[in-house]
C-alpha cells in the first residue's frame, strides 16, 4: 500500500496556515533517494546526476539537490536562469534543449554550461549564434526504430518509439556531426540519448548504456574524437500504481557498471564519466498534492469535487495517468465507495480519479494525491482562470517552509494590457 509521507495531524497544522490545495515536498525523502542514486553509481568517479529542472522548478528543491551533489539539466532560458541563481555554475549545468531559441544558447554558453545539441543543423546554428564551438560539446543520439526490452521478471515491458520522436541525431548524422565539431574546435565529446519514458524495469538504463557504450567505441574509432561522458538522460520511472514494482537504483547502477566493464573498459575507455538527467525518479514520490473535498454530487455516477483541479496536476487529464489517492484519517477504512474525483475546470477530463474505489469521503476530508513531486506543479497552467497553488517543503526536522506562494488574481492579471 502507498503511505503518504505526512500524517493527518501534520496536515491539519499545515492547512491552518496554508489553504488547500498545495503541493508538498518531503526533504528527507528527496535527500535519501539522492544518496541512494549517488551510491549506485559511486563506482564511476566522474558520475553526476543533472536533475531535470522541468520536473520541479523550485529553488529550494534545486538547492537540496545541489547539496547532495547534483547538477541541473535545463532546456529553457528560465531554467538556466534559475540554475544560475541557485549557484550552479559551469559544468554543473547541462543544457539539453531542442528547437532552441538563439538567446538560450547564448546564456548557456555564457554560464559555461555543457551544451547537448539536439540536431545536426544546430552545429552551424550554435556557431553562428555564439561565434564559436565550445571545447566540450555533447550530441543527442536517436537510433530510430522501436526500442523495447522484453518483459522483465516483474512482467513489465518497456517499449517506446524513438523513430517517431523529434529528438536527436541519426547514427549517420552523429558520426558526421562529431567530425564536423572536431574540425570546428571541439575537444571533449559527450553522447546523450533518451529512448523511453517512465520505465519500470531495472534493465532500461543498462540496455541503453550498452547501446551508447558501443556507439561511443565506434565513434571514437571512426572519428578519433575524445569521448569524455555518456549521458543516460531521464526515463527511470516510479510506481504510480501501488501494484507496480519500484525500480531498484542499486541494481540499475550495477547493471550499468557491468556494461561499462564489458564494453568501454576493454576499448580503453574506462575513464568515461556517466551522467544522468533524472527528473521523475529524483522527485516524483517525494511530492504530493494536498486537496480538500468540497462537494459531492450524485447523478449517473458518484462524484467528489475537490479544491484542486487539472491546473494543479495535469497528468491525469493529459495522459489518463494514475495517481494514487489517500483519504487522510481513513487509511484503514474499507474502499467500498466508487467515485470520480473531480476538479472544477469546464473540461470533463478534469478528473483525478475515475471509478476509483475509496473509503466514504465526507466534505472537508483531506485527500493526498500521491507522486506529484515531478511533472506535477510544473505542468500547471491557468486555464479557466484557475490559479497555481503554493508549494510547501516539509523539512527534515518536521517544520514546514513556504517555497512558492500561491498565485493571486493580481498575478493572473499582471500580463494583461487593458
Ligand atoms: C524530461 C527530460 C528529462 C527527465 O525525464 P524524467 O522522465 O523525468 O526522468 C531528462 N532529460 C531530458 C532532455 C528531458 O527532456
Amino acid at each position: 500500500m502507498k503511505k503518504p509521507f505526512v500524517t493527518l495531524e501534520q496536515l491539519e497544522k499545515m492547512t491552518a496556515e496554508y489553504p488547500t490545495p498545495f503541493h508538498l515536498y518531503d526533504e528527507r525523502g528527496i535527500r535519501e533517494n539522492a544518496r541512494r542514486m549517488k551510491a549506485a553509481f559511486a563506482w564511476n568517479p566522474g558520475f553526476k546526476e543533472y536533475f531535470a529542472v522541468k520536473a520541479t522548478p523550485n529553488p529550494a528543491i534545486l538547492k537540496i539537490l545541489r547539496e547532495e551533489g547534483c547538477g541541473t539539466d535545463c532546456s529553457s532560458l528560465t531554467e538556466l536562469m534559475m540554475s544560475d541563481r541557485c549557484g550552479f555554475t559551469g559544468s554543473e549545468i547541462m543544457f539539453s534543449s531542442n528547437d532552441t531559441p538563439p538567446e538560450e544558447f547564448v546564456l548557456a554558453a555564457g554560464l559555461g554550461a555543457t551544451i547537448n545539441l539536439d540536431d545536426f543543423t544546430h552545429i552551424d546554428f550554435l556557431k553562428d549564434t555564439i561565434g564559436y564551438i565550445p571545447e566540450t560539446i555533447s550530441c543527442r543520439f536517436n537510433p530510430g526504430g522501436t526500442f523495447s526490452i522484453g518483459a522483465s521478471k516483474e512482467g513489465f515491458q518497456v517499449m517506446d518509439n524513438p523513430g517517431d520522436a523529434k529528438y536527436g541525431f541519426t547514427p549517420a548524422q552523429l558520426k558526421e556531426g562529431f567530425i564536423k565539431l572536431k574540425a570546428m574546435g571541439a575537444k571533449r565529446f559527450g553522447i546523450h540519448a533518451f529512448l523511453a519514458s517512465n520505465t519500470l524495469s531495472n534493465e532500461y538504463y543498462p540496455t541503453l548504456a550498452a547501446i551508447l557504450f558501443k556507439t561511443a567505441v565506434e565513434l571514437r574509432d571512426e572519428t578519433g574524437c575524445d569521448i569524455k561522458f555518456i549521458n543516460l538522460s531521464g526515463g527511470v520511472g516510479i510506481p504510480y500504481h501501488p501494484d507496480q514494482p519500484a525500480n531498484d537504483i542499486a541494481v540499475i547502477g550495477e547493471g550499468v557498471r557491468k556494461a561499462f566493464e564489458e564494453i568501454l573498459v576493454p576499448a580503453g575507455m574506462g575513464d568515461v564519466s556517466i551522467f544522468t538527467e533524472l527528473g521523475r525518479f529524483m522527485l516524483g514520490p517525494y511530492g504530493c498534492l494536498v486537496t480538500r473535498a468540497t462537494h459531492e454530487k450524485h447523478t449517473y455516477k458518484e462524484y467528489i469535487g475537490v479544491d484542486a483541479c487539472a491546473a494543479n496536476l495535469m497528468r491525469p487529464a493529459m495522459y489518463g495517468a494514475y495517481h494514487h489517492i489517500t483519504v487522510m484519517g481513513k487509511e484503514d477504512a474499507r474502499c467500498d465507495h466508487r467515485y470520480d474525483v473531480t476538479g472544477s475546470l469546464c473540461e470533463n477530463n478534469d478528473k483525478f480519479a475515475v471509478d476509483r474505489m475509496l473509503p466514504r469521503i465526507d466534505i472537508g476530508d483531506l485527500l493526498v494525491i500521491h507522486d506529484t513531486g515531478a511533472h506535477g506543479f510544473s505542468m500547471g497552467y491557468n486555464y479557466n482562470g484557475r490559479l497555481r497553488s503554493a508549494e510547501i517543503l516539509l523539512k527534515e526536522d518536521g517544520s514546514t517552509a513556504l517555497i512558492r506562494r500561491a498565485e493571486t488574481p493580481d498575478d493572473y492579471f499582471s500580463t494583461l494590457v487593458w
